[in-house]
């Protein structure tokens, strides 16, 4: 394995978006006390994104229940939901002119639903402001049926769970997650006929070899997952697990034409890409509007 890497190679240099064009998004979404994974999570694209008018909204607080290696949300006893919520990211939809919903959250193991119902209830409300697709990023809900049924019920355009990395790498990567849980997550949304279209995402750069990747996404098809998203691990801070390599652009092509080969019917990889960079894009692929 490849010592690990402090130097960012010239692939990983994101060049920002002039100061100033988040400054819209940023203060709509503390007017309405919102939370982003963009900015939660440290996300290298936010910049970019923010500026083409696009969030992932972070729903049930900026606190987690969980203390995956690699992620940058805060760690601790969560607040309780709040009710009014979900109409506050409707709101912000709506104001934002958004044609493309990403709503994920925080691991709320607290929660005797897992934060399902407040999943529900925010799709609900986007629903009622606008008309845009809503896809969701969720947690495993520890592998709880009722709870994943209860989010697919409220008919969600996109469901997507990340597997986040090859399941060697689990206990160091996300100890209180479990590889084959997660998969089963996805199977069950991909065979629960509420014509949600099933997507998953992991990184790469934490020490797993090709063949794991492969393996995964065989996984991941065999489970009926339809699109894919392959980004490079970035740690967000020294506290974090090091990036044991930086993946050249061209082994990143190799992974799409690979998981394109597989079947997978929406990808994208690259070294920026996260579960939502560009998500109305890839869900463009999944022919969304063919759905009843
Ligand atoms: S469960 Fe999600 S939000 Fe919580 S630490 Fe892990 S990756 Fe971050």
């Amino acid at each position: 394995m490849a010592s690990p890497s402090r130097r960012f190679p010239p692939w990983v240099r994101k060049r920002l978006p002039p100061e100033g064009a988040m400054r819209p998004v940023r203060e709509l979404l503390r007017e309405l006390g919102l939370h982003t994974v963009c900015q939660s999570a440290h996300c290298p694209n936010a910049c970019e994104c923010f500026a083409r008018g696009t969030a992932t909204f972070l729903i049930l607080g900026s606190v987690c229940s969980r203390s995956c290696a690699f992620c940058a949300v805060t760690r601790g006893l969560p607040a309780p939901p709040d009710p009014d919520e979900p109409r506050r990211v409707a709101e912000a939809a709506a104001r934002l002119g958004l044609s493309h919903v990403v709503v994920t959250s925080v691991t709320r193991d607290d929660l005797p639903d897992g934060g399902s119902g407040h999943f529900a209830a925010t799709i609900a409300a986007i629903r009622a402001a606008c008309t845009a697709a809503v896809e969701v990023l969720t947690p495993d809900f520890q592998g709880s049926e009722p709870c994943i049924r209860r989010v697919l019920e409220a008919r969600p355009d996109v469901f997507n769970h990340n597997v986040e990395t090859v399941p060697r790498l689990y206990p160091r990567v996300r100890p209180q997650a479990a590889y084959e849980r997660s998969i089963e997550v996805l199977r069950l949304a991909a065979e629960a006929g509420e014509g949600a279209a099933t997507k998953s995402g992991l990184m790469v750069g934490l020490g797993e070899s090709h063949d794991e990747v492969l393996a995964v996404m065989r996984d991941l098809r065999d489970a009926g997952c339809q699109a894919l998203t392959v980004g490079q691990y970035l740690r967000p801070s020294p506290e974090h697990l090091p990036v044991e390599r930086f993946v050249p652009p061209e082994e990143f092509d190799t992974y799409q034409h690979e998981a394109e080969a597989l079947g997978f019917a929406a990808v994208a990889a690259g070294p920026f890409v996260r579960s939502s960079y560009h998500a109305d894009a890839l869900a463009a692929g999944l022919c969304l509007a063919e759905r009843s």
